[in-house]
């Protein structure tokens, strides 16, 4: 019998560039973003190398990406109980940033492909007179963006990317992020480049990103930033939003501009993973992969199948199964929260809302995240760990 003895959650460390810019300022404790008077700070070279690597021409570094998804909302210029639609399946800081600039979720199903349902998109449009959607590019998946581009610029609605799965990915060629009003990234430990925490926030709307900065505590001190627009931009917006302070510090900005450029290569890695993993997984007919469109260029850092002939003891029997060996798989279907799964039911601090086919879909669906410290080896072995279990348990 097969195990695998390594870690699903363990990174890779990070570069010596990084190592040693951040030893430096430890030694200097220059950890502020505006410490660095005239000369250019980590933070605001990271805004200006991350909007280059982009593409778009504007860029706010702050803590989180759940942080700069509320910013993006509130520069947006949500108001109070305003309704925004959302994927239903998504991770909680989705549904978490929009209740926390003052909007209301309007959930809109996922297909079984696990994007967000165009047919059911358009009629939540109609139904809710929403304005907005914040789409979240869950797992990686990207919706066809030119099916999902003309639907809402038909009906005049706004888009806002939530980009947390999809730094580095591509439709048709264009980066991920550059369809909407405005994109968010977050630099969380399990993304696509590593601080721990924070998060970027990108647009070509120079109102917008001039709100977003004063939102996110420049005190008045936005023409120290990396990729914003010019002082013109902030005659309003400096009297107009509060500070809500979410800056990015030295620290961290220092420690993700040494990953920025070998972000690129990364993603190749990833993808060499997945589909190594991938290719075992496919001999297997009861186990459900999504066919990656060639228009998607994807980031594989996380492998999601499903099983839909399994009942809900089988699902379980499986979680079982494979951690017996090593494997440690994410079910979707659980009724409680677990770890980063959670299903919308759970969140309660919302309306409820109806979703049959989403949770048909989530009943059976797997996940698991594939770091890049495993090999392709190890992925293949996953691969075959995972088909055996399904086999052992199947109902
Ligand atoms: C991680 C994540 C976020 C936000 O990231 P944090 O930096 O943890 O706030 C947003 N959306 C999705 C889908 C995520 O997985």
């Amino acid at each position: 019998m097969h195990r695998f003895d390594g870690d699903l959650t363990r990174q890779e460390g990070l570069p010596d560039a990084a190592i040693e810019r951040a030893v430096a300022l430890l030694r200097n404790g220059r950890l502020h973003r505006y410490q660095t008077g005239d000369a250019e700070s980590e933070a605001a070279a990271l805004e200006r190398e991350f909007a280059a690597w982009q593409g778009a021409p504007y860029c706010l570094a702050c803590t989180s990406g759940g942080y700069a998804l509320f910013l993006a909302l509130k520069a947006y210029g949500l108001t109070a109980g305003q309704r925004v639609l959302t994927n239903a399946y998504t991770l909680a800081p989705v549904p978490g940033a929009i209740v926390h600039a003052g909007g209301e979720p309007v959930l809109v199903e996922c297909d079984g492909d696990t994007v967000i349902d165009l047919a059911d998109l358009e009629r939540k449009i109609q139904a809710s007179g929403a304005r907005v959607l914040m789409l979240s590019h869950m797992r990686g998946h990207l919706v066809d963006m030119d099916a999902l581009m003309a639907l809402i610029n038909a009906h005049g609605v706004d888009l806002i990317e939530d980009c947390a799965h999809t730094m580095g990915a591509r439709w048709n060629g264009e980066r991920s992020g550059n369809f909407g009003l405005a994109a968010c990234f977050s630099t969380q430990t399990y993304k696509h480049i590593n601080s721990g925490e924070g998060g970027l926030l990108v647009t070509r709307d120079a109102d917008l990103l001039a709100r977003a900065t004063v939102l996110s505590g420049s005190y008045m001190l936005y023409e120290r930033h990396g990729a914003g627009p010019d002082a013109t931009a902030f005659a309003g917006a400096r009297y107009e939003m509060p500070n809500c302070s979410g800056r990015l510090d030295e620290l961290r900005a220092a420690i993700l501009r040494p990953q920025l450029p070998a972000l690129d290569a990364q993603v190749d890695r990833w993808a060499r993973r997945y589909r190594a993993m991938e290719a075992v997984l496919q001999r297997d007919p009861t186990l459900r992969l999504r066919t990656r469109p060639d228009a998607e260029h994807f980031v594989g850092s996380s492998l999601q199948f499903r099983l839909p002939s399994f009942d809900r003891d089988a699902c379980q029997a499986l979680v079982a199964a494979a951690r017996e060996r090593g494997v440690e798989l994410k079910w979707f279907g659980a009724e409680e929260p677990h770890g980063y799964t959670s299903q919308h039911s759970s969140w309660r601090y919302m309306a409820t809302q109806t979703l049959p086919e989403t949770g048909r879909v989530l009943s059976t669906l797997f996940d698991l995240r594939i770091p890049l410290t495993v090999s392709e080896d190890d992925c293949r072995l996953i691969g075959e760990i995972i088909a055996s279990c399904v086999e052992s348990v199947s109902p």
